[in-house]
This record gives structure tokens, sequence and C-alpha cells, in this order.
């Protein structure tokens, strides 16, 4: 049988096969400065049985689940805050617009409507063409505006020049609605703007922490399993022997 080398514990000075345990500079840096923060004066060539080391490495996945749930409580009130912080209501434009017509405003908005459709052209050009037959040509014996048409004229510039601010103020209107429209829009892009932001802080907090905390995590317990293997082992080794 091949000689053991013995070593004593850091922690309570008893004697151990050197295999029971690890030398601090083969342990993870985090683990070792845990050890290193109860034990001061101890140096990377010391040595820590199985048994003592399986409370630093516990104490280690503790403080990282720790630090990740803080961290995710901390994300989370944030988004909270950004949610509740939000007292923007959105305005339903048309719904708000309709409500507050009155009878003119309705009664410009047909006017608009119709004034720019194919109906209102074919309408007045027809108008036109009998208002000058039935003048130019005398005909049923109708001449009340004989060539060369001068009430027509003055009929045409009326309706033009009514016609003008009543599609003026139907324009309003219509910016009205854009104005409302793009204020719900920047409203609303800033407040997903905000959110995403955070989810972003959410994100690299996962793929930053807390999967390298997983994986650090997975390590140790690797680590103990390893452990306990090799306390069994002694243990066989101790029974047949
Ligand atoms: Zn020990």
């Amino acid at each position: 049988m091949e000689q053991e080398q013995f070593v004593t514990c850091i922690v309570d000075n008893q004697s151990h096969p050197i295999t029971d345990g690890r030398l601090l500079r083969e342990l993870d840096p985090a683990v070792r400065n845990l050890v290193k923060g109860e034990f001061p004066d101890a140096k990377v060539t010391d040595f820590i049985c199985d048994h003592h080391l399986l409370k630093y490495q516990l104490l280690r996945v503790d403080g990282l689940i720790n630090s990740d749930v803080k961290q995710t409580n901390k994300i989370n009130r944030r988004l909270t805050k950004a949610m509740q912080s939000d007292d923007y209501d959105i305005i339903d434009v048309n719904d708000t617009l309709n409500k507050s017509l009155t009878f003119g405003q309705r009664v410009s908005d047909s006017v608009a409507r119709f004034g720019g459709s194919w109906g209102f052209i074919l309408i007045f050009v027809f108008v036109l063409i009998a208002w000058m037959l039935v003048n130019g040509l005398s005909l049923f014996g109708i001449h009340f505006d004989s060539y060369p048409f001068i009430l027509l004229n003055l009929a045409l510039s009326c309706i033009a020049a009514i016609q003008a601010p009543i599609i003026m103020m139907s324009q309003n209107r219509a910016a009205d609605r854009d104005r409302m429209n793009s204020e719900n829009d920047y409203h609303v892009n800033l407040k997903s703007e905000h959110e995403l932001r955070i989810l972003h802080a959410k994100l690299d907090n996962l793929t930053q922490n807390q999967i390298p905390h997983t994986l650090e995590i997975q390590k140790l317990e690797i680590e103990i399993l390893g452990q306990i293997r090799s306390e069994l082992d002694s243990l066989q080794r101790n029974q047949n022997s």
C-alpha cells in the first residue's frame, strides 16, 4: 500500500490524509476568500478537510442565490414603479373629437367631404352646362342671365368664397386629430422605451449574473458530490481493512 501523506486541517487542526480535503490554492477564489475571511492567517498551502470545506461551499452557494434574488427583486421593483408612475391616459381621439363637435363643425365636415368628391364635380359641371345652355339658347323661353353669364360668375364667386373657409375649418379639425394622435404616440413610445430599458436590464442580469452563478453553483455541486464519493471510498476502505 502506498504511503499516505498526512496534513492538518486549518479549521480544527485534526490530522487527515491529504486525499480527504484540499489545499487552499486548489479552491475556487470565492470559496477561498470565504475561508480566508474566517482564518485571516491562512496561506494558500494550508489544508482544509472536505468535511469543513462543505460549510464554505454551501455559504458560497447561499451568497450566490441571495445576490441573484436581491438583484431580481430590485429590477422587479423598478419595473413595477415604472408601470405605476405612468399616469397618462391614452385618449380615444375619434371619441373625444366626435363628442366635442358642434353642429356647425359637423356641417362643415360634411360640406368639405362632399366638396372634395367626384359627385360634386359632376353635378357642378352639369349645372354649369345646363345654365349656359338654357340661358344662351333661351330654351323654354328662359333667359335671365344671357351671355356672358354675369349672374353665373357672381354665383361661382360666392360659392368659392364660402367653400374656402368651410374647408379650412375642416382642415383645422384634421390638424387637431393629428396632434392628439401624435401626443398619444409620444406617450406610448416613451412608456415602451422605459419598459424596454428595464427589460434589457433584466436580460442583462440574467445573462451576466444569474447564468454564470447557476453554472458556478453546479460546479460546486459536482465538487460536493466528488467529496461525498471520496468519503464513501474511504469508508469502504476502512471496512475492508
Ligand atoms: Zn477539518
